[in-house]
């Protein structure tokens, strides 16, 4: 007699084999998708938006809006920051959370690496305005943490495209010294 166990992703019952949680792999695919959406959606909505503390407000408005996000990027850049990228959800999505899909730029059809560098600094170019979250990179490329808030940056590039941006923050492959020579 066959013993059957239910699918992780469907519910559906198959011929249980070790190690195999779903009934097939379209069905384990759609799971991880709709796993990863939920992560970046509840990543997004946890995140707070940058401000200046008090004492630096006033600096901070003596800046061009390119300074201040800048300033921003910078500030809060961890112990061995090297590098940068900032995601965001769809301009205009009014889907519920649970579909939101974060995508991060600059994309890897945008910049080889797929980075933007603090020192010296280069302005995140992005498809539209508004906020974004913020993540930090070390000199290969790793990711340090995950991302901790996100900065409002006004100012856009029309060329790049929302949909353009890779939906993972992490780089696939990491950088190698003699790449960066
Ligand atoms: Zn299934």
């Amino acid at each position: 007699m066959k013993n059957f166990v239910k699918c992780n992703g469907c519910g559906k019952l198959f011929p249980a084999k070790v190690g195999k949680k779903f009934h097939s792999i379209d069905c384990a695919q759609d799971f991880y998708r709709r796993e990863k959406d939920a992560q970046s959606a509840s990543l997004w909505a946890a995140l707070p938006t940058f401000e200046f503390p008090e004492e630096a407000a006033a600096e901070a408005a003596k800046l061009d809006e390119a300074g201040r996000v800048r300033a921003a990027i910078k500030t809060r850049a961890p112990a061995g920051a090297v590098f940068y990228r900032v995601g965001c959800p769809k301009p205009d999505v009014t889907v519920d959370a649970e579909l939101l899909k974060l995508r991060w730029f600059p994309s890897r059809t945008q910049r080889s690496p797929p980075l933007f560098p603090l020192d010296p600094y280069d302005d995140p170019a992005v498809p539209y305005p508004g906020l974004y979250a913020v993540a930090y990179f070390e000199r290969a490329g790793q990711i340090i943490g995950e991302p901790v808030f996100k900065v409002e940056i006004p100012f856009w590039q029309r060329l790049h495209r929302w949909h353009h941006g890779d939906l993972s923050f992490v780089l696939k492959t990491l950088i190698y010294e003699k790449d960066r020579k």
